[in-house]
């Protein structure tokens, strides 16, 4: 079989790997994003909550003056669905502390679809249905060559936008932790009909242990309802339990789905060589909230970067860590404290409302969601 060389081959269609794969393309970078969906987005995947740029300047550091990021987040109407302005978090009891959030809600179909069509645009390919099986480095030359189903690769620079369960960092190094991200937790989601809230809401407790339950409103009857918990905190499966919120709310439903969120914080090595980890590879979901989608694109954006400064002056591609820690550095760490308080805390419904009583009114609860400092560690 023939092996095709391209400069940059992108593994993985999300936010991720669309943001990089536009980036690069616009600096004239040959580029190939192989993707191994039929369609781009489908199945979503997610709870469907897409910050907006007021949202993300506020919780990142150093991205304000980025024209192209600002750029990047100025989403045409057709994929808001819904606006997001405000979160309630409730209590095992029904008690809820409430609080402002800039969001909205959208499909990820079309949201990533959207992604999509802008790298197509600039210059990017994309071969759809096409999975990555293998990935091997050859040690004298550390040339790279990928297999998919259909062709073999080799290319100058390797992006694994590959998502939580990282295919390239797989292939390459196995189940070794500095490359490949931690804490996966198991999570279901359902697209639903019914009487939804007007909020997103958050429901913790014994509905989801060590973890939680959402309601996403997506339309004045539509919903994504879903649930992560920490791996073997609940007996029985994620999907059941999840059917059974959606009855005891008078929710029909309409698909459902599961996923992985990877809750450990960003590996430890995101630059391999010439292989670069960005998005949920790199493990830059928040971890106490499971939101992904903006750290994925703009991790995207970083890694086109870091290979567009190497071409022009031989920056390192070292320096994409740099400004990945710099950028979310304080706020992956916060999170990250916040949910491991959270495991530890949660042990039953009382311990839960107990603690979230003392915390909520102080802030606590919508600190750990901002990812802000958590308050016991002040
Ligand atoms: C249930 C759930 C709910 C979530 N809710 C939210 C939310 O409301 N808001 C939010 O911001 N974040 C949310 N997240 C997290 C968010 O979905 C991710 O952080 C985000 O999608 C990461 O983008 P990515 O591009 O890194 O990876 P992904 O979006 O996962 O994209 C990875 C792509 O790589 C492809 N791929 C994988 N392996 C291969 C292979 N071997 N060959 C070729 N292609 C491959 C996949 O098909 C996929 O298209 C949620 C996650 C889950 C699981």
């Amino acid at each position: 079989m023939d092996v095709e060389h391209r400069e940059v081959i992108v593994v993985g269609a999300g936010p991720a790997g669309t943001s990089c794969a536009q980036r690069l393309a616009e600096e004239n970078i040959d580029v190939l994003i192989l993707e191994r969906r039929a369609i781009v987005g489908n199945p979503a995947q997610c709870g469907e909550c897409i910050p907006n740029w007021g949202e993300v300047v506020g919780t990142f550091h150093g991205i304000d003056d980025h024209e192209w990021l600002k750029r990047s987040f100025e989403f045409p109407d057709r994929i808001q669905l819904h606006r997001l302005d405000h979160m309630r978090v409730f209590l095992p009891s029904g008690k809820s502390y409430n609080f402002d959030l800039d969001a909205f809600a959208g499909h990820r179909l079309q949201f990533d679809g959207y992604l999509a069509e802008k790298a197509v645009e600039a210059g990017a390919e994309i071969r759809m249905s096409e999975p990555v099986t293998n990935v091997k480095r050859r040690t004298k030359t550390d040339s790279l060559l990928i297999v998919t189903e259909k062709g073999r690769y080799t290319c100058d620079l390797l992006i694994d936008a590959s998502g939580s369960l990282a295919h390239v960092a797989r292939c390459l190094h196995g189940k070794d932790k500095d490359y490949r991200p931690a804490d996966q937790v198991p999570t279901a989601y359902a697209q639903v009909r019914g009487n939804v809230p007007e909020t997103f809401d958050v429901f913790l407790g014994s509905v989801a242990p060590k973890g939680y339950a959402w309601i996403i409103p997506k339309g004045p009857d539509t919903a994504n309802v879903g649930l992560g918990v920490r791996a073997g905190a609940l007996k029985g499966s994620v999907k059941e339990h999840l059917q059974q919120f959606c009855e005891d709310l008078g929710f029909e439903i309409l698909s459902i789905g599961g996923g992985w969120i990877p809750m450990g914080g960003p590996i430890k090595t995101m630059v391999d060589k010439n292989v670069i980890a960005v998005g949920d590879a790199a493990g830059l979901v928040m971890p106490s909230n499971g939101g992904g989608i903006s750290q994925a694109m703009i991790s995207g954006c970083f890694a086109a970067e870091a290979y567009i400064d190497f071409k022009r002056d031989g920056t390192p591609l070292t320096a994409y860590q740099e400004r990945i820690a710099s950028c979310f550095g304080r706020a992956l760490k916060n999170s990250l404290r916040s949910k491991n308080m959270g495991y530890l805390m949660f042990q039953n419904d009382l311990i839960t409302e107990v603690l979230l009583r003392i915390l909520g009114p102080i802030g606590g609860i919508k600190r750990a969601m901002e990812c802000d400092k958590p308050l016991w560690v002040l």
